[in-house]
């Protein structure tokens, strides 16, 4: 039976029967990959942290004729400050949900793989929302989808104003002649700059830009409806965040 490893991270994890898991890894080497870690849910089974939700380390795995198994996991990082946090797991789990739908199984993008370590590493100490934020547009510049911000998306005119059009639909900002085409949102001005900077700083320094709340709520939404609208599918995770963050008013 052909064996490989992976350099990977534990994206998702789902029961499966009565004491498996079915792991979703997005691995170094091989992109997206799935796999059953065996008896895992079992008080005694010995590879129970290393099936955990972003858990990043080095998986052997054993080809299987429709499924594979993982025979062994050596982990390297699990990023416990993550469940003692409430914002923090949030991003996290907002990270891990958009990798999940925005990529496909067996297409290595080892670009992508080295921003998403690093962001769970940086949640650790920076503002997570900034992280999850940044995570997005980075994800979305790397898979040629960087939206435009700032110029018009239609016909690259420049943009002006306090507030300005963002449509989903046509991938950034629209200027007065273009708009009426598409359907879309106003966001401030002050919004379009962050984001601009979120992609272009270096992501080891990002924490020292400032945003302030109402820049936050608006730039999580827009990046939220931009998302959705281009994997159609539904972010639960940032829609859970964005509920929290209103009940704390
Ligand atoms: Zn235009």
């Amino acid at each position: 039976m052909a064996v490989y490893h992976a350099d990977a991270l534990v994206i998702r994890s789902r029961e499966f029967g009565e004491s498996d898991r079915v792991l979703t890894l997005f691995s170094r080497e091989m992109g997206k990959l799935q796999a059953v870690a065996k008896g895992v849910r079992k008080p005694k089974s010995r590879q129970r942290a290393g099936v955990q939700l972003f858990t990043y380390g080095d998986f052997l795995i054993h080809k299987g004729k429709s499924l594979d198994t993982v025979s062994q996991c050596s982990p390297k990082e699990s990023f416990g400050f993550l469940w003692n946090d409430l914002d923090r797991s949030f991003a996290a789990t907002g990270i891990a949900e958009l990798l999940d739908i925005s990529t496909e199984k067996g297409q290595p993008n080892p670009e992508l793989f080295a921003l998403t370590l690093t962001c769970l590493f940086l949640l650790e100490q920076f503002d997570p929302f900034l992280v999850l934020c940044a995570y997005a547009l980075r994800l979305m510049t790397l898979m040629g989808y960087r939206p435009l911000l700032g110029e018009c998306a239609e016909c690259g005119a420049k943009v002006n104003g306090d507030r300005l059009f963002f449509s989903s639909d046509a991938g950034g900002t629209l200027c007065g002649n273009c708009r009426e085409n598409y359907g879309g949102r106003w966001i401030r001005a002050g919004s379009i700059a962050f984001m601009r900077q979120l992609i272009q700083a270096d992501i080891t320094k990002i924490d020292r830009l400032r945003w302030s709340a109402w820049m936050q709520q608006e730039i999580l939404e827009t990046l939220r409806l931009f998302l959705e609208y281009k994997f159609e599918r539904p972010l639960k995770a940032w829609r859970m965040g964005s509920l929290n963050r209103d009940d704390l008013g």
